[in-house]
């Protein structure tokens, strides 16, 4: 299976729309809730857990041992997960009180898809495009959107956008 990088855009673009910015950082947050989904930032998750989040019914648990922007990454992941209609039809997933499991609930191509899907929410062509006219360079950027300077630069190549930050 291939990840539907076009759908996750798409869908992005589809929840943006209705929760409009007129600028950066996208308040992931707010979108999450009003989607009717609860967020439970969770201190208790054991140390070291490779595990950024999770989705249970309609309450996406994040790990709160991550910094805050690696946070904001995961809420728009699990948003993803849900808005792309991703279900795990595994029997060992991570729960809220269980996190700890070995395997990722989704298959390959679904998590590319959500973290596609969440880099088009968090950092959208449209804002990207105008913030570039501010700031030339990529931390003042990525600080803007509040997303990792990795985050950034993978918003850069899928926008194609790159070539104006030279
Ligand atoms: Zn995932």
């Amino acid at each position: 299976m291939t990840a539907r990088y076009a759908y996750a855009e798409k869908m992005a673009e589809k929840l943006l729309r209705k929760y409009p910015h007129s600028k950066p950082p996208i308040d992931v947050h707010a979108v999450a809730k009003g989607e009717r989904l609860d967020i439970e930032v969770r201190h208790d998750w054991p140390q070291g857990l490779k595990l950024h989040g999770l989705v249970q019914g309609r309450v996406i648990g994040v790990n709160g041992h991550e910094p805050w922007v690696r946070q904001r990454f995961t809420v728009a992941h699990e948003v993803g997960h849900f808005a792309l209609g991703h279900r795990s039809d595994r029997r060992d997933v991570p729960t809220l009180d269980q996190p700890d499991v070995d395997d990722s609930p989704y298959p390959a191509h679904l998590e590319q898809e959500a973290n596609w899907f969440a880099n088009a929410l968090l950092v959208p062509k449209v804002l990207l495009a105008a913030s570039l006219l501010e700031h030339r360079t990529l931390p003042p950027l990525a600080a803007a959107f509040a997303v990792s300077q990795q985050v950034l630069t993978i918003a850069l190549d899928r926008t194609k956008l790159l070539a104006r930050l030279v």
